[in-house]
Formats: C-alpha cells, structure tokens, sequence
C-alpha cells in the first residue's frame, strides 16, 4: 500500500495544481509544513484556490493520528495510528536541565527481533515512509514545543530502512534547523548501514547498541550479530571514525547474570580499544514473560566500579518511562 503525502510534494507538481500558484508558494508550503501546520486551512498564505487544490489531491496533512498519550515522569508516549491502519509509538523524554527529545521510530516492529526487547518480540511488520518519521516530529511538537533532540531510538532498526531515515535526517537538519549534533541514530551493529551512514556523511551522532562484547552471547541475544560478528563491527566501527572523528556512544544494556562479570568487562575493554567511545549503561527495563533479569543497585555498582578499573569511560542511563512501558527496548504499540 502506499500513501501520496504532500511531505513529498514536488515544486513542479505544486505549480502544475493551480494555475494561480507562483513559485515563491512552494516555500510557503514548505513553511507551514515545517512550523507544524496540520491544516491545509490554515495555510493563509497561499491563495485559497491553491488550498482547495491541496485539501482535494491529499485531503489531509498527515498521514498518521495520535490516538493516545501516556505520560508518566519525564516521558510522555504517543500511540499512532498509520494510514494503514498499522501502529507505532513515539516518546517525548525531559531532562533535569528540561531539554526535550524525541525519540522516534523507524520501523513497524523490528526486524533484529533482539531476545531481551519487547519491540523486537512483536516481529517485523513494515518500514516507516520518511514522512511518517517526521510527522512523529510533528506529533511531539504539538505536545512540546521546544525540541531540542532527536534520538532514532524508538521502534526498529534504522540502519534497515536507511534511505527513509536519511530522508528524514535531511528534513529535520534543512527544513527544521537542528543541528546534525542533536540527531543520534542508533543501531544494534548492522554493519551494512554503518557503512552507508559514514558514507553518508550527514554528520549525526552514531550509538551503538553493543549489549555484550562475547560474540557467542551476542549471537544468542541479537540477530544482527548473526549476520555480523563483533570483529567486523569493530571494522566497520574504525572505518566511521575515519569519516567522522566525533565519540560514538556504545549502549549497553546491563542484564543480571548474563553481561554484568569481570569477563564482560575485559571483553568491553579489548573491543573498545582504539575507539572513541563513552559506555552508556542501560540497566535491563523489566519485561514482563522474558527470562532476563533486571540488575539490582548491587550488580549494578559492582558492574561500573570493573568499568572503573579498567578506565572505560561510562554513564548511567537514568531509565524514564518504565510505568508507562515509553522506556528502552519496551515500545509495543499496543492498541484496543
Ligand atoms: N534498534 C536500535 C534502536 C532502538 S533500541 C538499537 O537497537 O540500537 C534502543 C536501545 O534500547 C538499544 O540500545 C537497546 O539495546 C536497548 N534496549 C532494548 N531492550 C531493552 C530493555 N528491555 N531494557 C533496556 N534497554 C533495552
Ligand atoms: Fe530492534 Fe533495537 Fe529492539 Fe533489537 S533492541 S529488537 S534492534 S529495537
């Protein structure tokens, strides 16, 4: 099924709608577009004719419709619904210095289906249209106004479906005004992205979901790491930082038991050598029928003061959202 949205509307195509559009309207649009206009109506700069021509070729700005919000501390969730009737969610996280960012999908489900990830447990369902990710922009700003990042975090592996989010990268940084600094994209490691991501050279900031420096665990925990060992992540990794010199951010995610000894810390420390990294610990969101375990302040302490030892730069995530299942690894979509 596709879906003709006037995100993709073409100069050309504005022109040829109405006899009375002059080029300077298609700035216009892209104006009101980009100020979070959802109403063709409202559009009163373009001349009313131009308007209706609008209304009748798109009927409609967005495509997708917040359903629900959630919101618990520092994390407002939006429930969306896509013109096909599937369903992602977005979030919107507050810092203690109140900055705000959205944390957007890219994906319907995931196609990594990675073990410890309630997202990865629902299956793969589409990729996102790069204007369904910037109409999750959107969304959030009618709840916020100030967006101050951007974090591809959310639903699926945007490294997957990369020209999408190119696209959206690109809109956000030209037609929004935010600074590739304020644009993380996040990945389990699919190596073949990181290339095109580097390649790229969009100058967003990349994270990298590590989880484990163990290959044979990795393997058990994510399917992107059967398709690319940590060796040639390593590779690929070495290579970005030759394209761009900035800190990539290795997520970890801090499962009891299973990446929390002093072997997984020598392992951390031998795959980051000769990165430019900071650790971002993410102890392990509870999901409800998964057999993981949450660490306790005890393994969690114990874990960093290894991280500590062996000079590994690191930070703790301070985990928002767990009430309201907004956090980490835990958007589901769920809808009546
Ligand atoms: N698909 C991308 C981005 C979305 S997941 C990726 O995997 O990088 C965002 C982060 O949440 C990843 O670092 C992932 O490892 C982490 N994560 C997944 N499930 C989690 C959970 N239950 N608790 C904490 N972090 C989790
Ligand atoms: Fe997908 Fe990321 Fe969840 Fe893995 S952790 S299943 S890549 S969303």
């Amino acid at each position: 099924m596709t879906y003709d949205s006037v995100f993709n509307i073409t100069r050309e195509e504005l022109l040829s709608l109405s006899e009375k559009t002059k080029e300077f309207h298609y700035s216009c649009l892209r104006k009101w577009l980009s100020s979070a206009c959802d109403d063709f109506d409202k559009m009163t700069t373009l001349p009313s004719d131009l308007r209706d021509r609008l209304k009748e070729r798109y009927n409609r700005v967005y495509s997708s419709e917040v359903v629900e919000i959630k919101e618990d501390i520092n994390a407002k969730k939006l429930l969306i619904k896509l013109f096909d009737g599937a369903y992602i969610e977005c979030v919107l996280l507050t810092d203690y210095k109140n900055n705000h960012t959205a944390c957007l999908s890219s994906e319907v489900g995931c196609r990594m289906k990675c073990e410890f990830c309630a997202t990865g447990n629902i299956g793969f369902k589409r990729d996102l249209y790069s204007f369904e990710i910037i109409e999750q922009f959107f969304h959030l700003k009618k709840v916020c106004e100030k967006i101050d990042r951007i974090v591809y975090m959310g639903m699926g592996e945007p490294l997957c479906n990369f020209n999408a989010v190119k696209e959206s990268i690109l809109y956000f940084k030209n037609e929004c005004g935010l600074s590739a600094r304020r644009i993380t994209v996040s990945t389990s490691g699919y190596v073949k992205g990181i290339k095109e991501l580097a390649d790229a050279k969009l100058g967003v900031k990349l994270a990298v979901s590590l989880v484990t420096a163990d290959d044979e665990s990795r393997e058990k925990l994510m399917s992107a790491a059967r398709l690319y060992p940590l060796d040639e992540l390593k590779k690929t990794l070495l290579y970005y930082k030759s394209k761009d010199s900035q800190r990539i951010a290795l997520e970890y995610c801090l499962i009891s038991g299973i990446n929390t000894d002093l072997s997984s810390v020598k392992k951390i420390s031998l795959f980051a050598d000769k990165l430019v990294y900071s650790l971002n610990v993410i102890p392990w969101n509870t999901i409800e029928n998964l057999p993981f375990k949450t660490p306790d302040n005890k393994e969690i302490e114990a874990f960093t003061a290894l991280l500590k030892k062996y000079n590994i730069p690191f930070t703790i995530r301070e985990s928002k959202g767990q009430k309201t299942y907004s956090a980490c690894g835990m958007l589901v979509a769920k809808h009546k």
